[in-house]
């Protein structure tokens, strides 16, 4: 519903991909997604995922160049929020009511991540490197 303009304005949210059910003071493992599909720009990718773990990951960092935002962070944090590039997550899809295993890079595989750190209390920030939040990797994806 953020990401509908009328639906956002009339009941004032925020919009966001992303959102882990401990944000809304839910203590358990389930993750909601919604990410345009790289391959068609119509579509949108969506999962609701209990209790998603990471079960592979590149060694191939990724971060977004203009930094990762939180409905649960309102001020800005600046700076290079490293994730892997590319990741598996196992999970119980409520969408498609059966365990998956999403294979995910780029845009999704940062989000996927973000909304898992949140599981365990860790946030965007705490990926950013104090001395030095732009430091780039050149060996990273770089959205
Ligand atoms: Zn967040």
């Amino acid at each position: 519903n953020s990401q509908d303009e009328e639906i956002a304005e009339a009941e004032n949210l925020k919009p966001a991909v992303g959102i882990a059910a401990i944000q809304v003071g839910i203590p358990r493992k389930l993750i909601a997604v919604v990410v345009p599909d790289p391959d068609d720009p119509e579509k949108n990718l969506e999962f609701a995922l209990a209790n998603p773990r990471i079960i592979s990951e590149s060694v191939q960092n990724s971060y977004l160049e203009g930094g990762e935002g939180c409905l649960s962070v309102p001020e800005n944090h600046e700076g290079h929020a490293f994730r892997h590039a590319r990741i598996k997550v196992r999970a119980y899809d409520l969408l498609q009511d059966k365990t998956v295993v999403i294979p995910a890079e780029g845009f999704l595989s940062i989000c996927l991540q973000h909304e898992i750190d949140h599981l365990s209390g860790i946030l965007f920030y705490d990926r950013i490197d104090r001395n030095n939040p732009m430091k780039e990797d050149p060996e990273a994806e770089v959205y």
